[in-house]
């Protein structure tokens, strides 16, 4: 290479050689594959088919699959660079144990040997329920299924939850208390047929892009925003609502308290199909506009205005995602979204639907399938009926399934605290960065007997404090389904292998199954995903998740499949479907319920020492903990690092300038060294952080208070002071 460099030879010659492509045109040589497999992209909860085009055993390109009834061939930044993530530097790809303080490459079979020894030593000296599993939102379908069994049936402990509990737990327990259970009963094509969208905390144009393309298809409905930063959906909107941090519960209540004064409520479908309405009225006297107006800072008229709009349209959708979930009042205030759709006729209706805009690629498949929040198939721990129905199917006693829900992830990290558990595995998420109050989260996992971290990534924040690291493969190397916000169900097909010696996350439980003796009780004769999706078809049938009709042959043919999609089904597969379209719902009467939800302020209110309410959210660039796009070039370069947004006139005051390194502090810590950003994007009085950086990592400061009832972060509002760095930029 020297030499030719020398002699004056072209050694970028290859790198930047064209070639022709049948769609595309003129394109990178090193692009042009000899394969294309199709499959659905692994970020975000939209759903987007793609295809991933292979040369020579590498994946070169991404691409939007035009026949996908999500994308119709559109990809957002990260969808485009996705195929990238996995020959990344940063992968996983044996198994490490450590020793002497440092982690070793193992075989499988040690590790396995390792991980079961260690689970047996500690069941032994302090019973299954000193175990905890925390798992993720992006296994595919039929991983969820296996693991829920594996973990309550086989390693017997009920302490198993998701990082879903992190983004939209709230949207759960919401809808299991409105409706009487989970589910989101809209359809993407409801933003297109919709007279008026109400987005609340919902800032899609960065973080759901695609979803902009279901917005665009109707120019004339009206786009209202609500969200107490100027956002990029926010400069979407026909009307923006600049409301105050957390006072969302409080607006929906007044657009409530309106929409029955003026008499624009569903009279007929409030009589026929709800509880609790005369209880709800009496209570939403005080939400009075002026009392709504000092709680939000919007005007009476800008109020009066939104209900009407939403009041007066035949059809409204409302949208929302974690400005609503992140938040100690978020199951509340779902249902306060509930009550607006329920007492206006919006749910099951063409264009009207309380829709929560979930997260991961598959955590709607972890809700419906994964035996945590939920037995499978959105069956209650608590009613017999739902147990002894999965008795029989699984052909087991009923008494082997748990009438209680175990511990939800924060109260794991509770009682790993209190060494209440003594043994975690962790799998496909990232605690140490993406937990809030991180201090506390350090302190429990350093009291831990065993840590297992299964991930697709090594070193990460959380793998480097493992005892035992599992190598997992991820997208675009194992074969399995994901369930979009819409209910959609896509597949997901390997296009390479895996790196090194990392398994499927399916074929790790399927083995660690059989190092523990569960394997011929609980998967007999399984050994593809294939096995995990028939039986799971098997107990969904006759659900409100009914997969029964759906096969992987034609998900294949159609691109995806909205559920329910009973076996005996004449609709269109690929058609769109609602949830409650005759007024049914999922509670022992059939009856949805009215919830009386009364504002309250945030817990840690600003003060003189800590002056600003700070807000975290996401980049359209990054993902989670960036363990993924941190290892893609093309978005790494576009953010490689987090910044701080504040209004000019706190910048001002503060004698601050653009681009000065500034400390955000709070009670709980401090993050040194972010990049000013002055901006009227964010009000005064308030701060913006993105929250995908290990290296800046905001949950240093933020706040370990729960939603009661989901348990939910309230990640949204806490108290910070903002200085000036004494050190320089990284
Ligand atoms: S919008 Fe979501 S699903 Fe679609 S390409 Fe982007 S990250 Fe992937």
């Amino acid at each position: 290479m020297k030499i030719r460099r020398m002699l004056g030879l072209d050694i970028e010659r290859e790198r930047y050689a064209f070639a022709k492509d049948e769609v595309v045109g003129h394109i990178s040589a090193q692009k042009v594959a000899d394969t294309w497999v199709k499959t659905t992209c692994g970020y975000c909860s939209v759903g987007c088919g793609m295809v991933i085009g292979v040369r020579d055993g590498k994946a070169v390109t991404s691409r939007g699959d035009v026949n996908h009834p999500v994308n119709r061939g559109k990809l957002c930044p990260k969808g485009l660079a996705e195929h990238y993530v996995l020959d990344a530097d940063n992968r996983a790809r044996y198994p490490l144990l450590r020793r002497n303080d440092a982690l070793s490459r193992v075989t499988w079979d040690t590790a396995f040997d390792t991980m079961a020894g260690e689970f047996q030593r500690v069941s032994q000296k302090y019973g299954p329920q000193a175990i905890g599993v925390i798992s993720t939102g992006q296994l595919v379908t039929e991983e969820f299924y296996t693991l829920g069994k594996l973990v309550q049936l086989g390693i017997g402990t009920p302490h198993y939850d998701g990082n879903t509990t992190l983004c939209m737990s709230t949207a759960v327990a919401g809808y299991k208390r409105s409706f009487g259970s989970d589910g989101p009963p809209g359809a993407y094509e409801d933003m297109a047929k919709a007279d008026v969208v109400l987005l609340i905390g919902a800032n899609v144009a960065e973080n759901h892009p695609i979803l902009c393309m279901h917005l665009d298809d109707n120019p004339s409905k009206t786009l209202i925003v609500a969200d107490p930063r100027v956002t990029k959906t926010a400069m979407m909107a026909d009307l923006y609502l600049p409301v105050r941090p957390r006072s969302d519960l409080a607006l929906v209540n007044g657009i409530a308290h309106i929409l029955i004064r003026d008499d624009l409520i569903d009279r007929d479908y409030i009589e026929q199909h709800t509880n609790g309405f005369d209880d709800l009225r009496t209570f939403l006297e005080k939400y009075h506009p002026d009392y709504v107006s000092g709680i939000t800072g919007l005007s009476t008229e800008m109020i009066q205005k939104v209900a009407h709009l939403y009041g007066d349209a035949k059809s409204a959708f409302i949208g929302w995602t974690m400005g609503v979930n992140h938040s100690s009042k978020g199951t509340e205030t779902v249902n306060a979204i509930n009550n607006l759709a329920l007492m206006t006729g919006n749910v099951g209706r063409v264009g009207g639907s309380p829709f929560s805009i979930t997260g991961q690629c598959n955590a709607m498949g972890s809700r419906e399938a994964s035996f945590s929040s939920s037995l499978p198939g959105y069956r209650k721990f608590e009613s017999e009926t739902d147990r002894e129905d999965l008795a029989r199917l699984w052909d087991i006693p009923p008494g082997c399934i748990p009438s209680k829900r175990g511990l939800a992830y924060p109260d794991i990290i509770t009682a790993v605290l209190t060494k209440k558990i003594r043994a975690l595995w962790i799998i496909a998420t990232n605690p140490l960065v993406s937990f809030p109050n991180i201090a506390v989260l350090k302190q429990a996992l350093g009291r831990l007997e065993f840590l297992v971290v299964q991930d697709g990534f090594h070193p990460t924040p959380t793998t480097e404090l493992a005892h035992l690291v599992l190598p997992a493969a991820i997208w675009g190397e194992k074969e399995g389904t994901y369930t979009n916000s819409e209910r959609r169900v896509s597949k997901a097909n390997p296009a390479v292998a895996p790196p090194g010696e990392a398994l499927s996350d399916f074929e790790i439980f399927l083995r660690f199954a059989k190092k523990i003796g569960s394997y011929d009780k609980l998967f007999p004769g399984w050994s593809r995903p294939k096995d995990a999706f028939e039986e799971w078809k098997r107990v969904s049938e006759g659900r409100l998740c009914d997969y029964s009709g759906i096969t992987y042959q034609a998900l294949e043919e159609v691109g995806g499949i909205q559920w329910p999609y009973p076996k005996d089904s004449t609709e269109p597969a690929e058609a769109s479907r609602r949830l409650y379209t005759d007024g049914t719902f999922q509670t022992r009467d059939g009856r949805a319920q009215f919830f009386c939800v009364d504002w309250e302020p945030f817990p840690e209110q600003p003060s003189q020492d800590f002056p600003f309410i700070l807000n975290t959210g996401r980049t359209v660039e990054h993902w989670h903990t960036r363990t993924k796009t941190g290892a893609v070039p093309i978005l790494e370069q576009i953010a490689p690092r987090a910044w701080l947004e504040m209004n000019p006139v706190d910048a001002t005051r503060l004698a601050l300038r653009p681009h000065d390194p500034v400390d955000l502090i709070s009670r709980r810590g401090r993050v040194r060294s972010v990049e000013l950003r002055v901006t009227e994007v964010i009000a005064p009085g308030q701060v913006f952080v993105p929250f995908h950086f290990a290296e800046w990592n905001i949950n240093q400061v933020t706040q370990d208070i729960f939603d009661p009832i989901s348990r939910e972060p309230n990640y949204k509002q806490c108290a910070v002071r903002v200085e000036k760095s004494s050190t320089v930029l990284a």
